[in-house]
């Protein structure tokens, strides 16, 4: 076994060479900021832009995918201390969202499957909910019928945490286009990558205006969320209601971040289907270990992976440690969400919520041997074969090659 075909996995694609000539002219002139051009600034566009891609009537770009659910909850004007359920098995983001929105989060059971146990979401929904926020955890879709059926019935708004799904369809409809708001991520380990950056997408005039209004778009700048010429008198009724009504919060994105994205919007469907060819590849070879098994995708989800999640089977806590020794001594890191140290994805670790997180025994037993490896797009067939090699022999190291565990 050598290690010298372990590809790095946290190497980005390079960024697209158009996105140099736009920044230079951008630092040339120095036009950074999205409200000094009168119209069509590389924010604007890179709104109109994603806002086409996915089939939604508005976006709003913003500084990171956390700013864009912290004013989602903000433009549906949820009172204070309104109650939103959120799954138990996301980044710590969300919860801080909810918090930040002066609400309160309360957490549902996750299955082993990394998806929203949707008898246990019903459960809590009777609990005076105000609001969900759906989190495709790392790209995993929670059924969506069933939540979007529950909700509308409560007529509770469903706010998409797509940060991880940009690409993912479900019955062919794009992830984050099924709530009312769907927010994304462009921070360095997402399908695209600006380093940090986010955007929210709504065909609700009245919610964007808000969040327009609140992300910092001060006296009339909301004029420049309307593309020239562009008549739309119900965005535009909606930003005159909420004209000095709103509180400032400042979470614009800026020039240099658009220029940044704009060119890999195009790169988007190439990235989701190596990123697919790669999770597949490799989710199969390790259904081939007895110790290693790769949870389904849901009938209707057409996925977007850009990293793999699998459940270690019959092994005991000592065991799942030895695993992660073992891959990382064969160069690759595999995180177990719940035996890391302060994981920010494990729900024990967010104490800042107001009475302290609830147990979730389903949740954590799921988390205790749930491991995380990244998988990015550019990765090759010869560097999956090396990272299927170093996971299957991590565990055959720990627990022998013997039948698949019953
Ligand atoms: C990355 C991520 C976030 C946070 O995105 P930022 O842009 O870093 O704020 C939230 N939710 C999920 C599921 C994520 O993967």
């Amino acid at each position: 076994m050598t290690q010298q075909n372990i590809p790095s996995v946290y190497d980005a694609e390079p960024i697209p060479a158009e996105a140099r000539a736009e920044i230079d002219r951008l630092l040339q002139t120095g036009d950074l900021f999205r409200y000094t051009a009168p119209e069509d600034a590389p924010v604007a566009l890179l709104e109109r832009e994603f806002a086409a891609l996915l089939g939604a009537k508005y976006a709003l770009a913003v500084s990171s995918c956390s700013a864009a659910l912290f004013l989602s909850l903000k433009a549906l004007g949820l009172p204070r201390d309104a109650r939103v359920l959120i799954p138990g098995f996301t980044f710590a983001a969300v919860p801080s969202s909810v918090v930040h929105a002066d609400c309160v989060p309360v957490l549902c059971e996750v299955g082993e499957n990394y998806r929203i146990d949707i008898n246990d979401f019903q459960a809590r929904l009777e609990d005076s909910i105000d609001a969900v926020v759906i989190s495709h955890m790392r790209g995993h879709t929670s059924d969506m019928d069933a939540i979007m059926a529950l909700c509308a019935a409560r007529n509770i708004p469903v706010v998409e945490d797509a940060a991880h799904s940009l690409g993912t369809k479900w019955h062919g409809e794009n992830i984050g286009t099924i709530g009312r708001i769907g927010c994304f991520s462009f921070q360095s380990y997402k399908m695209i990558n600006a380093g940090e950056g986010g955007i929210l997408i709504t065909d609700d005039a009245d919610a964007v205006a808000r969040a327009v209004i609140m992300s910092g778009a001060y006296e009339h700048n909301w004029r420049k969320h309307m593309a020239p010429g562009d008549n739309s008198p119900e965005l535009e009724a909606a930003f005159e209601r909420w004209q000095n009504k709103l509180p400032l919060y400042n979470l614009r994105m800026s020039n240099l971040s658009a220029a940044v994205i704009r060119p890999q919007l195009g790169h988007l469907a190439r990235r989701v289907s190596d990123g697919l060819r790669n999770h597949d590849y490799v989710a199969n070879a390790l259904e081939n270990s007895p110790w290693i098994t790769v949870p389904d995708k849901l009938a209707p989800e057409e996925r977007a992976p850009d990293s793999i999640q699998f459940n270690l089977v019959g092994m005991s806590d000592d065991e799942t440690r030895a695993f992660a020794e073992a891959a990382a001594e064969r160069g690759v890191k595999v995180q177990v969400f719940g035996l890391s140290t302060d994981n920010a994805r494990a729900f024990w670790n967010w104490e800042f919520i107001p009475g302290g997180a609830p147990e979730l025994p389903q949740t954590r037993k799921m988390l205790m041997r749930a491991c995380d490896a990244r998988l990015p797009a550019r990765l090759t067939m010869p560097e999956l074969d090396s990272i299927i090699e170093a996971l299957t022999s991590a565990a055959s190291d720990v627990k022998g090659a013997y039948a698949k565990a019953v």
